[in-house]
């Protein structure tokens, strides 16, 4: 079985990926051992309970996010929801426009996954400027919902993407 200290060292760091003065942080190995999964999930899941909060759904970001989420959705007995890049989610969406490095992107969620007052939480692998964790945060105030926290595996505390968001942050490793 893996401690969670175990699970942040198998984090790798990149430098120059994808592009030059950028530092990579890749969550991949973390997968190649099943037990690391285990322990992260249920690192998350021991977190998400302690709010002491009815927890609805969990939404995942596109596309790391879809690693995460449904494990912890399932753990916590509750729905999944992804938030996708435009034009992959067939039926009923609302959407939201945010700031990427390079331009704008948009972000849908089909319409039936929350309904008006239940409790979400957002779940990626990283927040960076906190842009598309933001655009989330807005798909489920369009559908009523509210968002009780944003969870990641990292967070990059020089970015203050915290300061974009209304809801609580927590990051099992802040750098
Ligand atoms: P933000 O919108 O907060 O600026 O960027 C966060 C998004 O970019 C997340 O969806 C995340 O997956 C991706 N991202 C940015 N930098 C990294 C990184 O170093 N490692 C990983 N795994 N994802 C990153």
């Amino acid at each position: 079985t893996y401690t969670i200290e175990q699970v942040k060292a198998l984090i790798r760091e990149y430098p120059d990926f994808p592009s030059e003065g950028i530092l990579f942080r890749d969550i991949f190995p973390i997968f190649q051992q099943p037990e690391a999964v285990v322990c992260l999930t249920d690192h998350f899941v021991e977190r998400i309970k302690g709010l002491g909060k009815r927890i609805d759904v969990v939404v995942g970001l596109d596309a790391r996010g879809f690693l995460f989420g449904p494990l912890i959705a399932i753990k916590l007995g509750v729905a999944f929801v992804p938030v996708r890049k435009r034009g992959k989610l067939p039926g009923e969406v609302v959407d939201v426009t945010y700031m990427k490095e390079y331009g704008e992107d948009i972000f849908q969620m089909q319409a039936e996954g929350i309904k008006a007052g239940q409790n979400v939480v957002i779940v990626d692998d990283l927040l960076a400027t906190g842009g598309s964790c933001k655009a989330a945060e807005e798909l489920v105030a369009k559908l009523k919902g509210t968002v009780v926290l944003n969870a990641f595996v990292i967070s990059l505390e020089g970015l203050e993407g915290h300061k974009k968001l209304s809801a609580p942050v927590y990051s099992l490793i802040e750098c």
